[in-house]
């Protein structure tokens, strides 16, 4: 997976609509074509009522006084025409709404944007663009609207505060970091905990709204992460590994679970983390590991650049498991 952009996406769907516009307004055409030839008395018919409000026009300029005395006679003519254009059309099988393009944005009229003066972007582009963007970063029904308190437990834990209240407080925190990125006061996040306990949800929450929010998204498993690693050190790279280094955002789940090949994940995780950190990038990171094995598993290197209080917060997330019991984040 590269990196997701909201301007890529939404230049796609532009370009979509733009299609769909184009295929409705053939249609129309085709269908008037149709029934110019199988309703000729409906074209005259229409001929005709065009005909009387150019004449309406007219006379109601040489004889402004009887305006109202000719609009009326023009309606009732037009009324009586247009009953008899209708059956026409019905008659042929058609119905007047066959006339006109059949838009999937009534709204828009497949345009993209509505407003007379000032152009908006129409509801239906909105909607289509947070859905693309979720469902290609793969996070589609794991948004902060989405987040669900009631799943976690009222129990206290250890800390003595229950996961809920904990969940609570990190879905709040998660979102005030996702509504300030990229300024953030510390731009790496380490969420450690069992699995189970929300903090993949809250990993692709935050990456979904970052990726709204307009910045670029790389969301990556730690078996995928290995995988690019694997490939640049065999010089086999596509671009993914420039992309894991420059992504505003980069998400990596699941940390500890891809295989270690100590000259490949421990070196280039740390360059990867020292690189994103020297330029300001934001990296959130998941693992089922404690602080301890982190150290064990990459060295004490990576995992004090993964610890550092300074750029890292570090975000504990409890129950389960009371072996490993750290005090809550
Ligand atoms: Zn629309």
């Amino acid at each position: 997976m590269s990196v997701i952009r909201r301007g890529r996406v939404l230049r796609d769907i532009l370009e979509d609509k733009r299609r769909l516009k184009q295929a409705a307004e053939f249609a129309a055409e085709q269908r008037r074509l149709e029934i110019a030839q199988k309703a000729p008395l409906y074209a005259d018919l229409s001929g005709e009522i065009a005909h009387i409000f150019i004449e309406l026009s007219r006379e109601a300029a040489l004889r402004p006084g009887d305006a109202d005395a000719l609009n009326r006679s023009a309606h009732a003519r037009v009324v009586d025409l247009r009953r008899r254009a209708e059956a026409e059309l019905s008659a042929a099988g058609y119905s007047p709404a066959d006339l006109e393009p059949n838009y999937a944005c009534p709204l828009c009229r497949d345009t993209g944007f509505v407003g007379e003066v000032e152009k908006d972007r129409c509801s239906c582009i909105r909607q289509e663009l947070n859905r693309r963007l979720y469902d290609e970063a793969g996070v589609a029904g794991q948004t902060f609207e989405q987040f669900d308190l009631g799943l976690f437990s009222i129990e206290p834990s250890l800390s003595g505060q229950s996961q809920r209240a904990f969940m609570e407080q990190a879905r709040d925190f998660g979102l005030r970091f996702a509504r300030s990125f990229p300024n953030n006061a510390r731009k790496t996040l380490l969420f450690t905990g069992l699995p189970g306990l929300g903090k993949t949800f809250l990993l692709n929450a935050i990456a979904a709204e970052v990726l709204t929010r307009g910045f670029g998204v790389m969301r990556l498993s730690a078996y995928r992460m290995f995988e690019i690693m694997r490939k640049t050190h065999r010089g086999q790279d596509e671009g993914e590994m420039n992309d894991m280094l420059t992504a505003e955002l980069l998400t990596l789940d699941d940390l500890g679970t891809e295989p270690l090949m100590e000259n490949i994940t421990v070196e280039y995780l740390f360059t990867l983390l020292a690189e994103r950190k020297n330029h300001g990038l934001s990296t959130i990171i998941a693992t089922n590991l404690g602080l301890r094995e982190l150290s064990q598993r990459y060295t004490e290197r990576v995992a004090s650049r993964l610890s550092d209080r300074s750029s890292t917060l570090v975000l504990h997330f409890e129950g389960g498991d009371l072996r490993r019991g750290q005090p809550g984040g």
